[in-house]
Formats: structure tokens, sequence, C-alpha cells
């Protein structure tokens, strides 16, 4: 048998289908970001960051990097051993503290990341309920999916964001039989924010659990950058809110807020939480001080708006078609895996703009595009530049310019 032939073979599909993926390799340089260097041979070339999940720049944060360093030198480089093992500090400790507080909940867990958190907690929690069934929205990040598979219980998907297909599917399952409605609040390739309310309405009445993943708004929205769920004042409806240190935090593990009960039920059974080593003690430092800035500080969080919707303004002063929606992720559609792929490569090369397109399997066929997402650190000078480089390929490139309605 040919193994390696088998795996070429299916890589290669992917380069004809548009979709393989080429990743450009950064020295992020503290202090610069947005700017970084781009690795091209043996150079480094300049460019612009417009797709880091970074979104307040936190990364580089003189607090976030004072409290890391500050651990490093007090607790060494890693915990030592599973939190059950040995590897259990008072970082950890104090980092939980504060993410319960953050979401107003009881308790709090931490993974390695956000990725692992959903996996774990989703799974743990469907798996070892009696007779739980799954309620996961059409558009659930594949560690949702993923978590629920390795539950095995049985799963109900209901159409992205539709209240009516939620309604109709909990009516269905008897009464005494656990559920959880798994979603999101902001869906990270649309940007579009969830009926939370509306869903809580739901599941209440029908006596689910409700289990939401915060991890494109932590740190973003809501008075202490409790997310959504906080800006709407729905945070104590919520029974399970899970997060991520990487994306606004600017650093990188995953947690859960929830009752008591809940997150020692998942610490006691759940495999990906129990048997893996626990996060460096620098790590939960920087996300505590990340965590505890973005509590108090509100700057970041409206600077982050004021550039988006500056971007979205010039985008429609020359028609360039990007989704409509209520968060800072703004869609730029170009509806075709390899023209997607081009103008990204085009970007970078010649206006040494970094834009990473979004192809499938990541988006449905026909809706490829470019995810940017502008933040506080990007300047005026940034988005006048990005947008004559947008305005310019659009043509170069005949692709079409309007401005598509909400979906
Ligand atoms: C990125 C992402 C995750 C995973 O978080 P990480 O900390 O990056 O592992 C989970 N859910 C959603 C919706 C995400 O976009």
């Amino acid at each position: 048998m040919n193994y390696d032939g088998l795996f070429a073979r299916a890589i290669d599909d992917l380069k004809v289908e548009g979709n393989y993926r080429v990743f450009a390799e950064l020295e992020r340089r503290r202090g610069a970001f947005p700017r970084a260097k781009r690795l091209v041979g043996s150079k480094l070339a300049d460019v612009t960051v417009w797709c880091s999940n970074d979104y307040l720049g936190m990364g580089q944060h003189p607090d976030v990097l004072a409290a890391m360093h500050a651990a490093l030198d007090r607790a060494g480089a890693g915990a030592g051993g599973t939190r059950n093992i040995s590897g259990n500090t008072v970082f950890h400790a104090e980092l939980e503290h504060e993410l319960a507080d953050l979401h107003g909940k009881e308790a709090a867990l931490l993974f390695t990341s956000g990725y692992v958190a959903n996996w774990a907690a989703l799974g743990t929690l469907a798996g070892k309920l009696p007779g739980c069934v799954v309620l996961s929205d059409a558009k659930n990040h594949a560690s949702m999916i993923e978590g629920i598979r390795h539950s095995r219980v049985e799963k109900r998907i209901w159409a992205h964001n539709d209240l009516d297909d939620l309604e109709r599917q909990l009516a269905i399952i008897p009464r005494d039989r656990p559920k959880i409605v798994a979603f999101e609040s902001v869906y990270s390739m649309d940007g579009d924010i969830s009926p939370i309310a509306e869903i809580c309405e739901l599941a209440e009445h029908f006596g689910a659990l409700t289990y939401l993943d915060e991890v494109h708004a932590v740190g973003l929205y809501g008075p202490r950058g409790g997310g959504v769920a906080e800006a709407r004042g729905l945070a104590h409806r919520i029974d399970v809110i899970e997060g991520t240190l990487g994306k606004a935090y600017g650093i990188m593990g995953g947690y859960i807020a929830a009752s008591a009960a809940a997150v020692d039920f998942v610490r006691s059974f759940a495999s990906g939480f129990i048997f893996t080593t626990a996060l460096p003690p620098a790590i939960a430092a920087g996300a505590l001080a990340a965590v505890r800035h973005l509590k108090s500080s509100d700057v970041e969080r409206r600077q982050q708006q004021t550039r988006v919707e500056e971007l979205r303004r010039r985008l429609d002063v020359v028609g360039l078609p990007h989704m409509q929606n209520d968060s800072h992720i703004v869609p730029v559609l170009v509806g075709h895996p390899v023209k997607c792929r081009y103008v990204a490569d085009l970007l970078l090369d010649e206006f040494g703009i970094y834009i990473q397109p979004i192809n499938h399997p990541t988006v449905p066929k026909g809706t490829e595009r470019l995810r940017i997402t502008p933040s506080p650190v990007h300047s005026e000078d940034d988005l006048d530049h990005l947008v004559a480089a947008l305005s310019e390929l659009w043509s170069r490139c005949s692709l079409e310019r309007r401005s598509i309605a909400a979906e």
C-alpha cells in the first residue's frame, strides 16, 4: 500500500478546489501589532494584519506582559502536571475565580483551549446525563460538533438562529429527557448574533439546559467584557457559558462558567480536563491580567467599535459587498474559492495586507470571503490603505460591487 500516494491524492483534490490551506509565516513584534513581519523565502516583508483574533491587541498589553514575566520568574515555565496531580497552582484558582465573577456564576473551570473546553464540557455534560438529547445550532463551531459526536448521544440540528425550528424540535422530545440547547452568541464567520433571550425562553419552557459559546464575544461585549449575554442582561439565564482566553484576551486557554454543581460535574468526569497538563502558570497570570483589565476598561471596546463602523462606511463608499451584522466581524464577500485566494495573495504580495481567505469547508461554497477584524490598534491610515487596495483589486479581478442585505 502506498500511503503517501493516498495522502498526496487527497491534497491534490483540495488544491484543485482552491481549498488548500497555505499558512503565512509571521513574526509578531510586541508593541508593533497590527504590524508584523512575514517570511518570504529568506527575506522579511512588512505586513499589516487584518484577520487576527487578538481583537483588542491584548496580546501586547503591558499589564499582561508584566503579569506573565512576573509569574514566569516566580513559578517557572510549566505547571508540572495535571490539575489533579501536582499541576494545580494559585494562578489557576485565581483565574477561575475571576472568570466565575465575570459571568456572575458560582464557578469556572479552565481548559487548555476553547476547542478543548467545548469538546470536553459539552461531550461530558451530554454523555453523562442519562438519555440526553443535544439540540445544536446548524452553524455551531467544530469543537462543539466534535464534543457532541464524542458523547454519542442523540443530536438534533436546528436551523441557524431559527426559533420556530428550535421550538418544533424541543416540543417532540419527552419532557423527562435531559436536553441541552447548544449555540453561540457571535458566529465567527458571518458575525451575526443569536437571539439569546428568545432561546432562553424556549429552553426554560421545555426544561432544557442552555450552553452558550461566547468565544467571539468575551472581552468585547458587555460593560465588563462578559460577552453578549452580559450586554443583554441575560447571563443569569444561561446555564453554561464557554469562552476562550485566546482571542480578545490575547493569550490562550478556554473555560466554562456555570453553577458549582455543573462545574464540579465536568471537573470530575471530563477526560479532556482530567488527563492533560494544566496551563502554564504564566499563561494563567497573563489571562488574569487581561480579564481584569477589560473588566474595568471600556476604552479598547469603544475604539474597536469605532474602527468597525468606519471600515463599513468606507467599504460602502466604494461599493464593496460586506455582510451586515451587529458585531465586530466584517466579512467581505468574494464568492469564489480561487478568486478569494487570488485576491488575498495580491493583498499580501503587493499591498502588505494580510487577510487569510476563508473558503469551504469553513464557510459554504459560493460564500468564500475575506473576514476582516478591525481593532483599536489599526489607524485611519491603515483603513485608507486597506480600502484602496481592496477597491483596486475588485476592479482588477472584475468582482461585483454592491451592498448585500443582512442574512
Ligand atoms: C476559536 C473558536 C473556539 C476555540 O477556541 P480556541 O481557544 O481557539 O481553541 C471555539 N468556539 C468558537 C466559536 C471559535 O471560533
